[in-house]
């Protein structure tokens, strides 16, 4: 299915591109920058149009012009401040004023107030252990059936979000994590008796399904739910803690020959692995095999990880746009996250990951692009490419935003 990527320009001579100095990646944060800048319209309007979550909304936007603010001081054009004054004054009032929180979190409100509204001190640390306390008490009830452990929107969701507060918030959220960890293991563990029951042929100790389909990507999948789950493992006994790895080495099991993965299992799409998304695909499972082996320390799943690379090396430069979910700075992320785990020194990765930065301002292989549905958003557009060149910049602090694979729950 070529015509969902682009030949990677890049793939026989990404040796002979020199590694980005400070000078391009302020080239490439005004090229970006000055899109959204020029197309984002009245920020209002959009926040209205769009709603303040991270995935498609303000929140994401917010978040990533912050980050750039913070991280590359300096390194961008002035202009860009007013556009910096512009999101802030619509967001800042929406965190500070919300009088609702919800659950979900990354396409609801939840990862706007909690994540970034505590990092950023918006909010105080008891106000995030408010929020996160009254949303944990609706996601331990949570019954309805169609995905409330996933990510986006369930129990996932919710874990990640602790994963982004301070030591004394996480310290007092200790039991609810422990509870919200209990149900998601039992539901995953009923799931997985139920497809057997089906007589389904080797089902993982535990599965999970949103609106009814079995998802293997970071999106409403097992690779999201996994990933975050591993993140508490030295909170989980020995016999989780083992569903939890057994489950994701029986996803690494249905890698194919290319190193993709099919975005869900048993379902009509499963036969086909057409998508090299972070949302559904290899991006996606290979922060779960780097995740897995920042735990287990185990060289085959890392394995996993190289093959899911070289399959977004050669699939990888997507015709969606520059963002996270399912375009090209979502798949460059993994490169640099490699570099980041192999302790800043297989320069490989840090090379591929910067040819991955360089497309994102690339006139050929925007030409090549389609618009994505939200052109100026973290998850799908142009403050996604923004999140990644900061991190380009600064590989030593790099994680996929939102979804962090080298936080750990300590408590
Ligand atoms: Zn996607």
């Amino acid at each position: 299915m070529a015509d969902r990527y682009i030949r990677n320009p890049f793939e026989h001579n990404y040796k002979e591109q020199p590694l980005s100095t400070g000078d391009e990646i302020s080239r490439w944060l005004d090229f970006n920058l000055a899109k959204i800048r020029d197309g984002l319209g009245s920020v209002k309007d959009f926040a209205n149009e769009n709603d303040y979550d991270v995935y498609t909304g303000i929140g994401g936007v917010y978040w990533a012009l912050k980050r750039c603010e913070k991280m590359c001081p300096g390194l961008y054009d002035e202009s860009n401040y007013q556009l910096i004054q512009d999101v802030c004054s619509v967001c800042e009032p929406f965190i500070t004023g919300a009088e609702k929180v919800d659950r979900q979190y990354l396409t609801g409100n939840l990862a706007t107030i909690a994540v970034i509204g505590s990092e950023s001190g918006l909010i105080t640390p008891d106000d995030s252990f408010k929020i996160l306390r009254q949303t944990g008490e609706t996601l331990l009830k949570l019954n309805s059936g169609k995905g409330d452990d996933e990510l986006f929107v369930g129990r996932a969701g919710w874990l990640a979000a602790v994963l982004h507060q301070t030591d004394d918030v996480q310290k007092k959220l200790e039991q609810m994590v422990r509870d919200i960890i209990l149900v998601m293991i039992n539901e995953g563990q009923r799931i997985s008796k139920e497809v057997k029951a089906a007589n389904v042929e080797s089902v993982p100790p535990l599965m999970y399904s949103y609106h009814g389909t079995f998802y293997i990507g970071a999106a409403h999948g097992l690779a999201g739910i996994l990933t975050i789950l591993l993140s508490f493992h030295k909170m989980m006994n020995s016999e989780a803690k083992k569903l939890v790895v057994d489950t994701a080495r029986w996803v690494f099991g249905l890698q194919d020959a290319e190193g993709n993965f099919p975005s869900s299992v048993w379902g009509r799409e499963h036969k086909t692995n057409n998508l090299v998304h972070w949302c559904h695909g290899a991006t996606g499972v290979s922060l779960l095999a780097m995740k897995l082996y920042l735990v287990d320390e185990n060289e085959e799943d890392l394995q996993v990880a190289r093959r899911a690379l070289q399959c977004l090396w050669t699939r990888g430069v997507l015709r969606k746009g520059n963002g996270l979910c399912h375009g090209v700075s979502g798949n460059g992320y993994p490169f640099l996250l490699m570099y980041r785990l192999s302790g800043c020194e297989q320069t490989e990765y840090l090379q591929k990951a910067n040819c991955f930065a360089q497309m994102t301002c690339d006139e050929a292989v925007e030409a090549a692009q389609r618009v994505p549905d939200s052109p100026f958003s973290l998850f799908e557009g142009l403050s996604g490419a923004v999140a990644f060149l900061v991190d380009i910049h600064h590989p030593k602090y790099a994680e996929f935003p939102f979804f962090p694979i080298f936080r750990e729950f300590n408590y």
